[in-house]
């Protein structure tokens, strides 16, 4: 199965989501999204020696004439730092890179916001192409122009809003992913399921075809992947195809992040790599306590806690809050999140059948309870 999506944004560039196999090789889909002579790919060392050469020679056999430079990072949550962003920013300018450059960021989330928030800043901004290698960054990070890299203090706290000048998600590449990221990856599907009827109404079942089909997608059974896949980028485009700055119903894809963050701070971003929670994973112990969350204030039915635990346990996802996390702990945090302000910490809360929404200044007595 092969797909593209288009995103439309009000006033910034539409840009298409290609989505399906062997794309990587595909020189003239890649070409088509270079406009100047300087293209950097961004990668980190997983990623780069499996697939930066098949992108480099499909580019360079449709475009003889482009220079390409390279930057390798390290792997994990643990480098989606300013010390990173500014050794992009150096790449760029050894490239000469002009107004015309393209970033490629070929990767996981933690490689696409990283470059791509280097590319929203690169002369106030140049051309992004996502290639998204984990199936977390094709269902989500790739996708709608969220930017970012972390500080010590909070996730996500420094970035910008950049839609990508395409997007190219090459399903055939998900095979060499480590069980552990594509479970990652399954987690954020997991949540357009928990929003999907506020997301689309007219998709509104999603929920339920991942409970369907949740042993099928563990077992990357390619067509039910391409189809998730496919579902969840086109929630996403749509969402942010309204809602770009996240004003409105962008919001509620945030559904299980305020405790999930809290959880990869507190853990200091130790991730798949340093022995902690990776962001999916995080993600996943957040909904259900977000769901919980709902329950306690009267949202939804206990049963939903419950429903959602199943099938993130049947995802072989963890679903409670790791030992030697102190809940006090994960309090501060959350205060610091971007979805606090003034009045409280405000949650996105759900109601158990695809219904979800942004509920200011919960009481810490609440929350602490759950
Ligand atoms: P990641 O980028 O760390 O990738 C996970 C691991 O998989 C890494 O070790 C990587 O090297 C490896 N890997 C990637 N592709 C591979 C492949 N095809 N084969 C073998 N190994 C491969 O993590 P992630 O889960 O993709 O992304 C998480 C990040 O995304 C977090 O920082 C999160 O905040 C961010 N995120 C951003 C948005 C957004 O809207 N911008 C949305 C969701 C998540
Ligand atoms: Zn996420």
């Amino acid at each position: 199965m092969s797909a593209v999506l288009k995103v439309a944004v009000d006033g910034a560039h539409p840009y298409a989501i290609s989505i399906g196999a062997d794309l990587l090789d595909d020189g003239v889909l890649l070409a088509a999204t270079i406009r100047g002579r300087h293209a950097l790919i961004v990668s980190d060392s997983n990623v780069a020696p499996l697939y930066a050469d098949r992108v480099q020679a499909a580019l360079q056999a449709v475009r003889p004439d482009l220079t390409i430079a390279r930057l390798v990072i390290p792997p994990g949550e643990h480098e989606k730092t300013l010390q990173r962003f500014g050794e992009v920013l150096d790449a760029l300018a050894g490239l000469s890179a002009t107004r015309d450059a393209a970033v490629i960021a070929l990767g996981g989330g933690v490689i696409g916001d990283l470059a791509g928030f280097a590319g929203a800043c690169w002369m106030r901004g140049i051309d992004v192409v996502q290639i998204p290698t984990t199936l977390l960054a094709m269902v989500d990070s790739s996708v709608g122009g969220k930017t970012a890299v972390d500080l010590p203090a909070g996730k996500n706290l420094v970035g910008a809003f950049h839609p990508p000048r395409a997007v190219i998600a090459d399903t055939s590449v998900l095979h060499t992913l480590p069980d552990r990221e594509l479970r990652a990856g399954l987690a954020e599907v997991v949540k357009y399921g928990v929003t999907a009827v506020s997301l689309d109404p007219a998709d509104a079942g999603f929920l339920d075809w991942l409970e369907a089909h949740a042993e099928a997608l563990l077992a990357r059974e390619p067509a039910i992947t391409a189809e998730a896949i496919a579902r969840c980028c086109a929630f996403k485009a749509a969402v942010v195809g309204r809602d770009l700055l996240e004003h409105g119903d962008r919001a509620l894809l945030n559904f299980g992040h305020t405790f999930g963050h809290a959880i990869e701070v507190e853990q200091g971003y130790a991730g798949t790599h340093g022995g902690g929670l990776n962001h999916g994973e995080a993600v996943a112990v957040g909904m259900v306590l977000a769901m919980r969350l709902s329950a306690a204030l009267g949202l939804a039915p206990a049963s939903a806690g419950d429903r959602l635990q199943r099938l993130l346990q049947r995802l072989e996802l963890p679903t409670s809050i790791p030992e030697g996390l102190a809940p006090d702990a994960l309090l501060t945090r959350m205060r610091l999140d971007k979805k606090a302000d003034a009045a409280g910490i405000r949650f996105i809360l759900a109601d158990g059948a695809g219904r979800a929404r942004v509920v200011p200044g919960v009481e810490e007595a609440t929350v602490l309870a759950v």
